[in-house]
């Protein structure tokens, strides 16, 4: 049975984006407004992510990490109306499987905090009072100390270096659909990133994309009865080449208020883009913006992938549909 946990463990944490994924979604699901990310050599000595939120409470400690345990869903029907992140009861206990893990929590019940020391299973092995705020915080160490080829492939210089970049990249587009949310990302010690609390999405996307890549952008919102699209997109005519970039990282897509990475969507995108660009070196670039698309939670099934970065959509084609339509509204022509 333990290689049997340490296997699907490992399917679905498969990388210190991934745990930073999970439980910094986590943290939004316990309403938190500040998040702040810690690494110790890029995760793999240390990932710490501690939120200001609900906490968690004493009774629901001892199975908070057993597979399958979540607060979120009590019946089949909510995951038809699903607003959590998560709803697996899946994260925790598999992250167990492949680290050490502490959790440090108070409720706004506690009178002070409690730290809990989890095995293997995900069960508490220790506990003693601890001194944090409201909130929760999740320390994850020595990740994949027992999958010491997954461990040794992610040390090389080149592999951290990437995998720090698609921390911050995850982060960006959190900050950028949730306004209100403070955000902090430390690395050994050293301030990487950060975003404080602001109004709006577009204060969000200056906070995070700096001044000069938003003015290039027009706020767009096209409503159907079914499919809400509310999107930055680059003004007709704007000098696309400086603020976009080869790969698809700053083209930030949500569906219902999930960082997604939609391949037909990025493709359309590309396409309405490419078509603008007359120089041919320019034509494989992806534009810096921000597409946030609003569908009936009925519709989606965030089941596909295990990081839900790609979601089954039961209406695609007229989402695909309406993203074209506000593609041509904005840019006067249908490619191809
Ligand atoms: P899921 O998110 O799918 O419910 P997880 O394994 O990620 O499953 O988490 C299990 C449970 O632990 C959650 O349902 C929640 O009750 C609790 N939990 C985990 N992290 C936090 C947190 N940061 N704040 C409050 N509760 C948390
Ligand atoms: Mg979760």
């Amino acid at each position: 049975p333990d290689t049997v946990r340490l296997l699907s463990s490992s399917q679905v944490i498969t990388s210190v984006v991934n745990v930073v994924k999970e439980l910094m979604e986590n943290s939004l699901d316990a309403g938190a407004s500040s998040i702040d990310i810690k690494l110790e050599n890029f995760g793999l000595d240390r990932t710490e992510v501690r939120d200001n939120g609900c906490g968690i409470k004493a009774v629901d400690a001892p199975v908070m990490a057993v597979r399958h345990f979540t607060s979120k869903i009590c019946s089949h029907e909510d995951l038809g109306h699903l607003e959590t992140y998560g709803f697996r009861g899946e994260a925790l206990g598999s992250i167990c499987a492949v680290a050490e893990v502490a959790v440090t929590t108070k409720t706004e019940e506690d009178d002070i905090s409690t730290q809990y020391t989890l095995d293997f299973t995900g069960n508490i092995v220790s506990q003693r009072p601890s001194h944090l705020g409201q909130g929760t915080s999740v320390n994850v160490m020595k990740l994949f100390k027992n999958l010491p080829v997954r461990r040794q492939y992610y040390s090389s210089t080149k592999k951290c270096k990437e995998e720090l970049k698609k921390v911050q990249d995850l982060l960006m587009a959190y900050a950028i659909i949730k306004p209100e949310l403070r955000l902090m990302l430390v690395h050994n010690k050293v301030v990487v990133w950060q975003k404080p609390r602001v109004a709006d999405n577009r204060s969000a996307l200056v906070a995070t994309l700096g001044p000069s890549a938003v003015t290039n952008l027009l706020p767009c919102h096209q409503e159907q009865p079914e499919i809400v699209l509310d999107s930055f997109l680059p003004k007709p005519g704007a000098d696309l080449l400086s603020t976009s970039s080869s790969t698809p990282d700053k083209t930030f897509i949500f569906i219902n208020n999930r960082p997604v990475q939609q391949k037909e969507i990025l493709k359309l995108l590309r396409q309405h883009y490419s078509a603008q660009y007359s120089d041919d070196a320019a034509r494989h670039r992806y534009p810096v913006l921000m597409l946030k698309i609003t569908v009936s939670p009925s519709s989606v099934d965030v089941n596909l992938t295990p990081d839900k970065t790609q979601v089954l959509l039961d209406n695609k084609e007229a989402v695909l549909t309406a993203v074209e339509a506000l593609l041509v509204s904005l840019y006067g022509f249908r490619p191809g």
